[in-house]
């Protein structure tokens, strides 16, 4: 028994041991690296021009999984950000780069792929931003993934995608049904799950080619570093060494304080994120429930999250057997009240981002103009719940004593 669960260990091991292997010091705590410069051998015969290094032999196989030895310049790899990818490549069962931020990521994974054409939902709003700047440099084709007779545009090496759970609402949609509609036509898909981290969402398991997180939320999970992260489907090597190639160029890495700090936030990832998961549950239950019973506390008119999905269940159960994203959205009877409920809470800052410990709640408009300004998003932290609840009822309340 012991042996097996040795060479299998859980997620939550993995979190805390899977960087014991370049762990070549005493140090329990991993050391800070800020060295942008690191010496070449003492040995002459051994030193080798970085124009004749074949990265893949150089710097160790994929699987993030640096040598101590072969950090040359931190445009390339670093001591502290080598040990969260080789973190991040256990966790995501595949070889991860980081990048400055998670558009930084997105954009380096357009300029791998360099598609013709682009099949690109709702979302978040900025990586619509990084396409129109793909799009004004090569011309590409955007068309929309919702939109079914858009589909016949795609075709070989193009890109498909998705978004799932849904930025600003949290709704979840069928990995496996995009990735079937977009390898029918030769194109890849790629999937933004920065809303359900592990162990919620692996979707490498539902045909994903590439999954891409902004490692600034859960990864983070402190609300206090910017990351992105490329994780590339097992066996496309040639995409991960493509990638980390053109990486150095692209200049866009993380800064090493940031690779420590997302080390030291990585060891907490799933008690973090189940925690979030199932107080993000239970308050959508409780205000749901209360919706159908007529009671919308005189302000709410209506919330989305992937557990009402009802009549998803069949695939969903599936997708996210460990439980739904942390974040909801929350539509208010009218702008005015969306605007205020923040100021009537006390265990929510109204603030952007989400995925950190502390709960948020954001008037979305403040940095979103596409969505209705009744709109209200809701990144629940670990926190009781109940007295996160309690907190809604009384800004609800508060805000309907006003209304009168
Ligand atoms: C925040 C976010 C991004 C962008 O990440 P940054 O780290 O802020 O650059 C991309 N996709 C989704 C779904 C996000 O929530």
């Amino acid at each position: 028994m012991a042996s097996s669960s040795r060479n299998t260990p859980s997620l939550a091991t993995r979190s805390v041991h899977a960087d014991d292997p370049i762990n070549h010091i005493t140090d329990v705590a991993p050391p800070i690296h800020v060295s942008s410069t690191f010496r070449y051998t003492e040995d002459p015969s051994k030193l080798q021009p970085e124009s004749e290094i074949d990265p893949a032999t150089h710097f160790a196989a994929p699987g993030g999984a640096i040598k101590p030895d072969a950090h040359i310049y931190s445009r390339l790899t670093a001591p502290n950000t080598s040990r969260l990818e080789t973190l991040l490549s256990s966790l995501l069962g595949a070889p991860c780069l980081t990048y400055g931020s998670g558009l930084a990521a997105f954009h380096a994974l357009l300029t791998w792929l360099n598609p013709k054409v682009v099949a690109i939902g709702a979302g978040y709003h900025g990586c619509h931003g990084v396409l129109k700047i793909y799009q004004k440099l090569t011309k590409c084709k955007i068309v929309d993934l919702f939109d079914e007779s858009t589909w016949g545009e795609l075709g070989e090496g193009d890109v498909v995608h998705l978004e799932t759970p849904l930025n600003p609402t949290g709704k979840a949609f069928n990995v496996q049904y995009f990735a079937d509609m977009a390898h029918k036509r030769g194109a890849v898909l790629t999937v933004d799950a920065t809303f359900a981290p592990p162990p919620l969402l692996d979707p490498f398991k539902f045909g994903a080619d590439f999954v891409m997180h902004s490692g600034t939320k859960y990864f983070g999970g402190h609300s206090d570093m910017l990351c992105g992260v490329i994780a590339v489907k097992p066996g496309k090597e040639k995409d991960y060494w493509g990638m980390f190639n053109e990486r150095v160029f692209l200049g866009s890495v993380m800064g090493s304080l940031e690779g420590w700090l997302g080390v030291r936030s990585l060891r907490t990832l799933e008690l973090r994120v189940m925690r979030q998961s199932e107080n993000a549950t239970k308050l959508v239950q409780w205000i749901s429930e209360s919706l159908e019973k007529g009671e919308d506390f005189g302000v709410v008119q209506k919330l989305e999250h992937a557990s009402l999905q009802k009549e998803d269940m069949g695939w969903l159960k599936e997708q996210m057997p460990n439980g739904y994203g942390p974040v909801f959205s929350l539509w208010m009877k009218t702008e005015e009240l969306a605007k205020c409920l923040p100021s009537k809470l006390n265990f929510f800052h109204h603030a952007t981002s989400l995925g950190g410990v502390e709960s948020l709640i954001e008037w979305r408009r403040m940095s979103d103009d596409t969505v209705e300004g009744t709109l209200l998003r809701v990144s629940v932290g670990i926190e009781s719940w109940e007295d996160l609840k309690t907190d809604f009822l009384e800004g609800f309340k508060a805000l309907a004593a006003e209304k009168k």
